[in-house]
């Protein structure tokens, strides 16, 4: 009897009748003699609309109690799901991450995984029955508090019990075919992938791909759990997610695939003194705001003023307060002013076959160059490159680099649901 752990995200759980399907799906999976189980999202965009509403209510709701409020998404479906899972004559149970086991650190709204102990849920499947379990929900031992690990967490609950059951599989459910070349709600002709490295799927959902979860792929990684992404709308086989070791052998492709990330913004920081020690002084500050800063490009300093301009990347929501933080320091650091962009894309191109090919910057910046979009910033990494262009002209470029890398397949990729939130 092999142990399944699937994962159903948002999309796949979005009305009563999504839920029935659903339901069905678990009960052929049981039928077939698996032990099955279930980590459910919220029903489709519920976990935006709750935020929306805290935020109608006041402007910055306290982490502990967004965290608390937005738990009660999964409640929502898991409960939903077991009843559906049970008139189908299986039983089911539904549980709280807490339930389950998945302590925490005390971060809310970014809660990392410190332990997990299913006992419960181990209880429950040894009895014949499927467990449904709250995705992207732990709590705290220190302080007794419920938080959440993060938007898209389910997926780092499913691998975190996959890994802690010692699943055979973490099948993630989604409203698309598999991990494709490009997001197929931008780039129709992209082309899915049976098979990707860990390595380069992490590079992926870095930069904004998010059909996986940055952190799930992390936690599968180091815990060598398989993923298979697939959806939940037909029975075809998905995306194996194969981690370093998995005995797989790979013919890596050039490039793997293009990921978009509309999230982010940009400050600019308009004549920094170019002297040793404003660098530092200047992101030890940032830090304090606990951003994920991304790219920093340095420009070379005018010679007649010996001042530069430094700008960097940042989630678009921390905007205001690393402006603020950086604002109250102005004549400290002695800048003559700020820049603050939230009109720009970040496109990055993925391919483990980068390290032994040349040419691919050229290829990517011709396309670019070619399709009328320009570059603000570039970064590069050993299986990556990421540029910043306009936020409007991305679909663009990231169209043209799909083709100039002949990535487009012959089939137009299916979008089953979803709104693309
Ligand atoms: P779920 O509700 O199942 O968690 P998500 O919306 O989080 O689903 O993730 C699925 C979505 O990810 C797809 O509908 C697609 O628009 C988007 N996506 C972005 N990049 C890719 C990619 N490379 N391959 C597949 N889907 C992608
Ligand atoms: N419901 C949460 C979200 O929308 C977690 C998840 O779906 O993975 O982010
Ligand atoms: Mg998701």
């Amino acid at each position: 009897m092999a142990l399944i752990v699937q994962k159903y995200g948002g999309s796949s759980v979005a009305d009563a009748e999504s839920i029935r399907r659903v339901a069905r799906r678990i009960a052929d999976t049981r039928r077939a003699g698996n032990e099955v189980v279930v980590v459910v999202s919220a029903m489709g965009d519920t976990t935006d609309e709750l935020v929306d509403l805290a935020k109608e209510v006041v402007p910055f709701p306290a982490g502990r109690e967004l965290d608390m409020l937005l738990t009660a998404g999964e409640r929502i479906s898991m409960s939903l799901l077991a009843m559906a899972i049970k008139e189908l004559g299986f039983e089911a149970r539904s549980y709280t991450g807490s339930q389950a086991g998945m302590a925490t650190d005390a971060r809310h709204g970014s809660a990392r995984i410190v332990e997990v102990n299913p006992t419960r849920i181990r209880e429950a499947i040894d009895s014949g029955a499927v467990a449904i379990v709250a995705g992207f929900q732990g709590f705290n031992r220190g302080t007794g508090d419920i938080t959440t690990l993060g938007r898209g967490g389910s997926d780092t609950t499913a691998v975190a019990l996959a890994a802690a059951l010692n699943a055979e599989v973490c099948e993630i459910y989604t409203d698309v075919d598999g991990v494709y070349t490009a997001d197929p709600r931008i780039v129709p002709s992209a082309r899915k992938l049976s098979r990707i490295t860990s390595e380069e799927m992490l590079e992926l959902a870095a930069a904004g791909a998010k059909v996986l979860y940055i952190r799930a792929v992390e936690y599968a990684r180091r815990h060598g759990v398989t993923i298979h992404v697939r959806s939940s709308f037909n029975n075809n086989e998905g995306t194996l997610v194969i981690n370093p070791g998995d005995g797989e052998s790979m013919e890596e492709a050039m490039i793997s695939g293009i990921a978009v990330d509309l999230g982010e913004a940009k400050i600019t920081i308009v004549g920094v003194p170019d002297i040793p020690g404003k660098a530092a002084e200047i992101f030890t500050l940032v830090a304090t705001a606990e951003s994920n800063i991304d790219m920093i490009v340095q420009n070379v300093s005018a010679a007649e003023t010996g001042l530069t301009d430094i700008s960097f990347t940042l989630p678009k929501a921390d905007g205001e307060k690393v402006m603020a933080i950086l604002l109250a320091e102005q004549e400290k650091i002695g800048f003559d002013s700020l820049q603050f962009d939230d009109q720009i894309a970040k496109l990055a191109l993925v391919g483990a076959g980068m390290r032994t090919s040349s040419g691919i910057s050229a290829k990517l910046f011709t396309a670019l160059f070619e399709a009328g979009v320009n570059i603000e910033m570039i970064s590069t990494s050993e299986i990556r490159i990421s540029v910043v262009t306009r936020a409007d002209l991305v679909e663009d470029a990231v169209k043209a680099i799909h083709t100039a890398f002949g990535l487009d397949g012959e089939e137009l990729a299916v979008v089953h649901a979803g709104t693309g939130r």
